[in-house]
C-alpha cells in the first residue's frame, strides 16, 4: 500500500536536512541522531501504511507521501503529535498502538516481533532474547525433556488439522533411523490467509528457532521449509535469516561446539494449493509431482525421502521457543486447557478493521468481529463469516458467542483451518459464496481420485447452474448427496472437505438456494 514510497520519501527528507539516519543504527541514538527500520507487518492492514516513532509510540495510520515534511518537521524534530494522522475512533483520538481498540483485544505472542523488529537483522532478534529458547533446549535439557514441555503445553497443529504437537514429535524420535527431517509447511494456499507469510516476512527467526527445536528433540539434522512462491519477500527475508544464522554458527555442523548439527533448506511451491497437504509436500520437496498418497503408512514414519519426518506448520513452530522460555504451564494458561495458546486470524470481508490479528483460543466470533474487528463495514448487518478457507465452514449469527478453538468449532461443524476468517454482511449471496469456494477447489484439485477429480466439476456445474438462474428441482438434493459421497470416498483433504462450504450453506441459508431455483420462473 506504498509503504516503501513512504520509507524512501522520509530517508530522502532526513538526509536533505543533514539528521543522521542509519539503519545500522542500533545504539541509543545520540545527538539529533536517529534510527530509521523497515518492520514487519503491524497486522492493521486497513490504516497502512503505518509509521510508528518511538521513544514516544505515536502510530501514524494511512500516512501519505505527503504527510512525510510534516512527520519529520513535528514529530522527529521537535517530537509532537500530530493528531490528523492518528487513528480516531468515536471521537477518540488514539496516539499509542495499544491505546487502539483493534490491538487492545488481543495478545500477540506468536506476531509479538512483526511490526517492531527488523526482519533482516538477527541481532534484532538477539537483542530481543531471540535464540534463548534454542539455547536453554541445546545446553539445558534432553530430547524427552523438550518434547515433554512441547506435550505439556497442549500446543497443537495450527495449520488445520490441531494434533497435538508434542505427540507428533515423539513418534518421529521414537523412530529407530539415523536420518530424520523437520519440514514447515509455508504452502499458506487458502483464500484470504495470510497469517504465515506475516511470520516469514516480520519474524523469520522465530520459526527458525522452532524448527532447531525440533530437529534437537527428534534427531533430526536436516530441515526443510516449503514455501509459497508466490510470497518472494518471505522467500527472501527467510534466505537471510539462514545464512545470517548459518554465520554466527547457530546453523551447520557442531552448533555451537555441540554434537548437534542441523542445516536448513528452502523449496518454493508453485502455488498448487493441493501442496499444502502433507504428502503431497514432501513429494514436491522431492522433485516429484505434488499429489496426496494414500495413509498409512504416515509422515512420522515415512515421510520426505522415505524418512521419518516432523512436519508442522509456520505458526506452530513459532509458538515453540515461547513455550520452552516461559514453560508448559504458562502456555496452558492462555486459552482453553485443551486448545492453549492463542491463533493468529487474517480478517477480510465485510468488516471495518480488516487485517491480521492474534487473540487468546476461546475468544468468541463476537469479540472477533466486533471488538478487535471493529464491526461490520459501513454500518452493514452482520450475516455469516467463513472460517478455514475453502475447508472450512459456514458460521452465522447463532455461533457469534460460539468460541473459536478447535473442539466448540468441530462441535459446530466447522474447523478452525489455518484461520482465514471472510466475514459477509446482509447483502452477501450465499450461493455465490459457495461457488466461489467450490470453483477455487475443482480449480485445485489435482486429479488423482475420482470422485474429488468429478465430483467437484459436477458440484461446481449445478452451482453455477443455480446462480444463473437455471436451477432444477432436485439441484439441493443431489448437491448435497454429492457432498457426502465426495467427503467420504476422496483420498486426500483437499477433497474430504471440498464440499463442506456448500452444506454449510445449504443448512443456514437452504431459502436462498431454493430462491434461486423457484423464485424466477
Ligand atoms: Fe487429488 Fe482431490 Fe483426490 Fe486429493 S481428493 S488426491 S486433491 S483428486
Amino acid at each position: 500500500s506504498g509503504s516503501m514510497e513512504i520509507y524512501d520519501r522520509l530517508t530522502e527528507i532526513l538526509k536533505e536536512q543533514n539528521i543522521p539516519c542509519d539503519l545500522e543504527l542500533q545504539e541509543e541514538p545520540h545527538g539529533n541522531a536517529i534510527g530509521m527500520k523497515k518492520s514487519g507487518c503491524h497486522g492493521f492492514c486497513e490504516m497502512g501504511p503505518l509509521v510508528r516513532i518511538e521513544p514516544q509510540g505515536y502510530l501514524y495510520t494511512k500516512v501519505k507521501l505527503s504527510d512525510c515534511e510534516e512527520i519529520v518537521e513535528k514529530t522527529i524534530k521537535e517530537g509532537k503529535h500530530i493528531e490528523r494522522l492518528a487513528y480516531q475512533k468515536g471521537g477518540t483520538i488514539h496516539k499509542k498502538q495499544d491505546e487502539i481498540p483493534f490491538y487492545k483485544k488481543q495478545t500477540r505472542l506468536v506476531l509479538e516481533h512483526c511490526g517492531h523488529i527488523d526482519a533482516t537483522s538477527i541481532f534484532e532478534y538477539l537483542g530481543i532474547g531471540g535464540y534463548t529458547a534454542f539455547e536453554k533446549a541445546l545446553f539445558d535439557m534432553s530430547a524427552d525433556d523438550i518434547i515433554n514441555e512441547i506435550s505439556e503445553s497442549n500446543l497443537r497443529g495450527r495449520g488445520g488439522g490441531g494434533f497435538p504437537t508434542g505427540r507428533k514429535w515423539a513418534q518421529v524420535k521414537r523412530q529407530n533411523t539415523e536420518q530424520k527431517y523437520i519440514v514447515c509447511n509455508g504452502d499458506e494456499g487458502d483464500p484470504g490467509a495470510f497469517m504465515d507469510r506475516s511470520i516469514m516476512e516480520g519474524d523469520p527467526h522465530r520459526m527458525l528457532e522452532g524448527m532447531m527445536i525440533a530437529g534437537l528433540a527428534c534427531g533430526a539434522s536436516e530441515g526443510y521449509i516449503y514455501v509459497r512462491a508466490e510470497y518472494p519477500m518471505a522467500v527472501s527475508r527467510l534466505k537471510t535469516a539462514i545464512t545470517q544464522a548459518n554465520e554466527l554458527g547457530l546453523l551447520g555442523d557442531h552448533i555451537l561446539g555441540t554434537d548437534f548439527s542441523f542445516h536448513l533448506h528452502i523449496n518454493r511451491g508453485a502455488g498448487a494449493f493441493v501442496c499444502g497437504e502433507g504428502s503431497a509436500l514432501t513429494a514436491s520437496i522431492e522433485g516429484n509431482r505434488g499429489m496426496p498418497r494414500v495413509k498409512p503408512p504416515r509422515t512420522v514414519e515415512h515421510g520426505l525421502f522415505d524418512k521419518p519426518t516432523v512436519l508442522n506448520n509456520v505458526e506452530t513452530f513459532a509458538n515453540v521457543p515461547l513455550i520452552i522460555c516461559n514453560g508448559s504451564d504458562w502456555y496452558k494458561g492462555i486459552g482453553p486447557e485443551k486448545s492453549a495458546g492463542t491463533k493468529a486470524f487474517a480478517l477480510t470481508g465485510n468488516i471495518e478493521n480488516t487485517g491480521l490479528i492474534e487473540v487468546p483460543m476461546g475468544t468468541t466470533l463476537r469479540e472477533v468481529i466486533f471488538d478487535v474487528g471493529g464491526g461490520m463495514r459501513d454500518g452493514g448487518e452482520f450475516k455469516a463469516v467463513q472460517i478455514g478457507g475453502p475447508s472450512g465452514g459456514c458460521l452465522t449469527k447463532e455461533h457469534l458467542d460460539l468460541p473459536l478453538d478447535f473442539d466448540s468449532l468441530k462441535k459446530a461443524g466447522a474447523m478452525i483451518g489455518s484461520g482465514g476468517l471472510v466475514v459477509m454482511d446482509s447483502n452477501t449471496c450465499m450461493v455465490e459464496v459457495a461457488r466461489f469456494f467450490m470453483n477455487f477447489t475443482q480449480n485445485e484439485s489435482c486429479g488423482k481420485c475420482v470422485p474429488c477429480r468429478e465430483g467437484t466439476k459436477r458440484m461446481l456445474a449445478i452451482l453455477e447452474r443455480i446462480v444463473e438462474g437455471n436451477g432444477q428441482d432436485g439441484d439441493i438434493e443431489l448437491l448435497l448427496e454429492l457432498a457426502d459421497t465426495i467427503s467420504s470416498t476422496a483420498l486426500c483433504g483437499l477433497g474430504k472437505t471440498a464440499a463442506f462450504p456448500v452444506v454449510s450453506t445449504i443448512k443456514s441459508f437452504r431459502e436462498e438456494y431454493e430462491a434461486h431455483i423457484y423464485e424466477k420462473r
